[in-house]
């Protein structure tokens, strides 16, 4: 089955300053490690702009005025002090929401067997009404909303491997018990939530805490016993992915210590149980990730292993 590519050139004008760890070099270090032969059968395509409605199944009406009215002319404004908007942002933003609405589509039309999203801002820390942490729309959290709307799908379930745990879309799906969240992370770390405590309103929210310096082991160890387990008693019928690649061990972020084949590991462990659940359909979305080039190497591991079924 074919893997699908979505981005869009808008991506690279969302420009939070010169200084800012999450800049468009890191979605050209994403699209040049994506480059070369072994990538030949991706199958490219531009990621359209995201309808409202499908914003709004996650944010707040008055929230998404808000950022769209906050999107500067020209210089900077800033949503809260990390989460910095420029001209191409509004954009961008719309674009990235807009790639994981149309890679579900495709995959749940049958196009193509999975999907990876490599669009900025990312999303998971996104709340409905609050921007934070780079993010301002919740992309994946749209993504998984319009197939469980949209496609009369029942469950969904979102994996997060990014460092940072991803308080936003846990926020989207705390009160839904047919909405499961799931999340690797180092803790303590920004944005300070992710405990083991946090289960949502029916079980339904799964944190998986990892303490700094921890690696392959733990990261493994964490989905295979407990991550996993869940995933296969909630039944998925679609699979996201909120794939950010801050946990490397070359990330300037955070301290964790995984590399490019905990990227392909764990990718393969969600497609074997995507395969035996919902006939394979995952999408996955570019998060963090801030040493360009681990970045790229991690990505190009998780983009081989989605191709690879
Ligand atoms: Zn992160």
């Amino acid at each position: 089955m074919t893997t699908l590519l979505y981005t869009h050139l808008a991506c690279f004008e969302h420009d939070p300053g010169r200084m800012h760890p999450e800049s468009p070099a890191r979605l050209k270090a994403v699209l040049s490690a994506l480059e070369g032969p072994g990538f030949a059968a991706l199958e490219r395509r531009e990621a359209p702009l995201v309808e409202r409605a499908r914003l709004a199944r996650v944010h707040r009406e008055a929230y998404i005025d808000a950022v769209l009215q906050a999107v500067p002319e020209t210089g900077h404004a800033g949503l809260d002090p990390d989460t910095v908007l420029s001209p191409g942002s509004g954009a961008a933003a719309r674009r990235a929401a807009g790639a994981l609405c149309a890679a579900v589509d495709a995959v749940a039309a049958g196009e193509a067997g999975n999907a990876f999203c490599a669009v900025r801002p990312p999303g998971h820390h996104a709340e409905p009404s609050r921007a934070m942490g780079f993010c301002v729309f919740n992309n994946v959290a749209v993504g998984a909303l319009h197939a469980r709307d949209a496609h009369g799908l029942r469950r969904v379930a979102v994996v997060d491997f990014d460092v940072h745990h991803g308080n936003g879309t846990q926020a989207a799906f705390w009160d839904d018990a047919e909405l499961f969240y799931a999340s690797t992370h180092q803790m303590p770390l920004f944005p300070g939530t992710g405990g083991a405590e946090e289960r949502g309103v029916a079980g339904n929210i799964l944190n998986v805490p990892l303490a700094p310096m921890a690696g392959s082991l733990e990261f493994r160890h964490g989905l295979r016993e407990t991550i996993l387990p869940a995933l296969i008693r909630f039944e998925p019928q679609f699979i996201l992915v909120s794939a950010g690649f801050d946990a490397h061990e070359d990330d300037p972020l955070a301290g964790l210590r995984l590399h490019e084949d905990d990227y392909a590991w764990v990718t393969t462990e969600l497609l074997a149980v995507a395969r035996d659940f919902c006939d394979g359909r995952v999408v996955s979305t570019l998060e963090g990730g801030y040493n360009l080039q681990a970045l790229g190497a991690s990505a190009a591991a998780h983009v081989t292993a989605l191709m690879a079924v």
